[in-house]
């Protein structure tokens, strides 16, 4: 489970990200959907541990990773990340590109972690290819179970589809929240399309301007927008 508390984040003077508490369970997608510009990506990466915030808490299982005076590094937040540019390590297999993160466990475990992933994203065939062998879309499904192989609570995902042309891209959307499902990993999506938050939100956090402006079940954003601004952005990008 993963918490936010009243981030705020400052640049050149403005308030980039403001007041921004989230609340996302295990087994949950909750897709942060807003404008370009409204703060979605420096969010992630406060919580990502790469960007420090001016104020506010992040909390991980009950358990404070960062506040303005303590901080857990990135690499011991049981947090895995997908961003749009999610390059693959060229001079690695496949296999030891999913092995990448993998800490414990025996040589042996750790294969077989690889395999079990590979085969769920259907690329078992692929373990021994290099990455420049496989489509765009095969690339993403490496990165993603490269960013699950160490079972990380928490998956940032940062527009991963974007890349992707219209006809591979729904079908990664739904084999990735799948997988996600399964591993029950708790998931905070950013994206600026409302229609790719309506097909993989189990909740909407929609955002303005550095701020948090409406959360609730899809249906109910859409259905009911919270106010003017709100309706103009789902009629908008369609
Ligand atoms: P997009 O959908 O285009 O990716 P976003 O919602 O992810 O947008 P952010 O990248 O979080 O937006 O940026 C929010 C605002 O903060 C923007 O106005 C951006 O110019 C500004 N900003 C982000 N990073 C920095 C930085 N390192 N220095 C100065 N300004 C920054
Ligand atoms: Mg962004």
């Amino acid at each position: 489970r993963l918490e936010t508390r009243n981030l705020v984040r400052h640049f050149d003077g403005r308030r980039v990200v403001d007041d921004v508490s989230l609340s996302i369970r295990a087994g949950q997608v909750t897709c942060l959907l807003g404008p370009s510009g409204c703060g979605k990506s420096t969010t992630l990466r406060m919580i990502a541990g790469v960007e420090m915030q001016d104020s506010g808490e992040i909390w991980v299982d009950g358990k404070l990773v960062c506040d303005t005076i303590f901080r857990v590094p990135p690499e011991r937040r049981e947090i895995g990340l997908m961003f749009q540019d999610f390059a693959l390590f060229p001079h690695l297999s496949v296999a030891d590109n999913v092995a990448f993160g993998l800490r414990q466990g025996s040589k042996a475990e750790k294969r077989a972690r690889v395999e079990e992933l590979l085969t769920r994203v259907h690329l078992i065939g692929h373990i021994d290819d290099y990455p420049h062998q496989l489509s765009g879309g095969e690339q993403q499904r490496v990165a993603l179970a490269r960013a699950l192989a160490p079972r990380p609570k928490i998956m940032l995902m940062d527009e991963p589809f974007s890349g992707l042309d219209n006809r591979l891209r729904d079908g990664i959307r739904d084999e990735t929240l799948a997988l996600l499902k399964e591993e029950n990993t708790a998931v905070l999506l950013v994206t600026h399309e409302p229609e790719e938050a309506m097909r993989m939100a189990d909740e909407i956090a929609l955002m303005r301007a550095g701020r948090i402006v409406q959360r609730g079940a899809p249906y109910n954003v859409y259905t009911r927008p919270a106010d003017l601004a709100a309706v103009a952005f789902f009629s908008d990008t369609n």
